[in-house]
């Protein structure tokens, strides 16, 4: 399975519900960093000696593996070569049964009965807590790869209901292109978006925990408004105008990152000062996200030159890299 991150090109966030969740606006759009998710049947088990037969599969008996190969379109930040890259990340994804991949086959067992046990193996390339929901991305593709080899073969609205009780962002993962989710995230209604754009990432050597953020951010904001789908967004993403959108990107979490990490500060004006027509946090953080351009432009190549150029020779980040969107959701390859 391949399965792509996120970013949000509108974080609009309400104030804290009494279940701890706040209501959002959340403009998700796909983007081509992948991480890749083998799910196999795992090699049969010695005879249990009760006698008793095999029992679904769950988190607890689902072995997860991880390894990380840094894309070909990533290059290293000055000063942070020596054990930077996504490998460096890998310490921070669980190997148990609390990793999100297990924890949707543990899922998909219970509520169909038909699991077997599996082993989940993952090729991260999506930043790890880097606010580009690639814990949710591995849920949604280890959720489609055992409904297709166990044969469940779910309605894609009954797996969207599983991903939903996953995550709040795991539904968008397995739809993937350009939808904008009300409630906590969850509830999805695809938007046009026309015409490719080409991104810069730079991602931090840090990681940002989300609890933490919306901690900060109803600190910040105890009187935050009802989250709106900001207009002139939508004008830009549905005109493909890239400048347009460029100046309408805005993310509610980001005063809340700031505040925990403040050199994102200086990697947004980095990125911002060398031409990118939008600049923001990535959800949580601390990715930061640059928007150069589209596709079929011309003039995006130098922008984005000019952007890797002067974010790689900042030391402000871990590592750069390129990408696009809108692509597709979580695929069988
Ligand atoms: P969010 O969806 O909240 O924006 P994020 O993109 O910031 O999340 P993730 O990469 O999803 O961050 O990881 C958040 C935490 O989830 C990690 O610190 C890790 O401990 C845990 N985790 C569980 N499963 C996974 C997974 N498959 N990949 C990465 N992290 C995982």
């Amino acid at each position: 399975m391949r399965v792509p991150a996120k970013v949000n090109l509108q974080l609009a966030v309400g104030p804290r519900r009494e279940d701890g969740f706040h209501d959002l606006v959340n403009v998700f759009h796909a983007v081509s960093l992948f991480d890749e998710v083998t799910v196999r049947e795992a090699p049969p088990r010695q005879p249990n000696p009760s006698g008793a037969g095999e029992s679904a599969s769950s988190g607890a008996d689902t072995g997860v593996s991880v390894t990380a190969a840094d894309p070909p379109e990533a290059s290293a930040c000055a000063g942070l070569t020596a054990g930077g890259g996504l490998g460096s990340h890998l310490a921070r994804v669980p190997l148990d049964e609390s990793n999100l991949a297990a924890r949707a086959v543990a899922l998909l067992a219970e509520r169909t009965g038909r699991g077997s046990p599996v082993t989940v193996h993952l090729d991260k390339h999506i930043p790890v807590a880097g606010g580009m929901a690639g814990g949710s991305a591995d849920a949604a593709a280890a959720l489609l790869a055992c409904d297709r080899l166990w044969g469940c073969d779910l309605p894609p609205r009954t797996l969207a209901g599983y991903a939903a009780d996953l995550g709040s962002d795991v539904p968008f993962a397995l739809m993937g292109a350009t939808a904008v989710g009300m409630g906590r995230g969850e509830i999805l209604r695809p938007l046009a978006a026309p015409g490719r754009l080409r991104w810069v990432f730079a991602l931090s050597p840090h990681g940002l925990s989300t609890a933490s953020v919306f901690g900060e951010y109803d600190r910040l904001r105890p009187d935050a408004p009802e989250p709106r789908l900001d207009p002139a967004l939508a004008t830009a993403l549905a005109g493909g105008d890239p400048a347009a959108l460029g100046a309408a990107l805005t993310n509610d979490l980001q005063e809340a990152a700031l505040s925990l990490l403040p050199e994102l500060e200086r990697t947004l004006k980095t990125g911002s000062g060398a031409g990118a027509l939008g600049a923001l946090v990535s959800g949580s953080g601390p990715t930061c996200a640059f928007l150069v351009g589209g596709v079929d432009e011309a003039e995006a190549d130098g922008r984005e030159a000019a952007v890797v150029a002067e974010l790689e020779g900042s030391g402000l980040c871990e590592q750069v890299v390129s990408a696009y969107g809108d692509v597709p959701g979580a695929t069988v390859l």
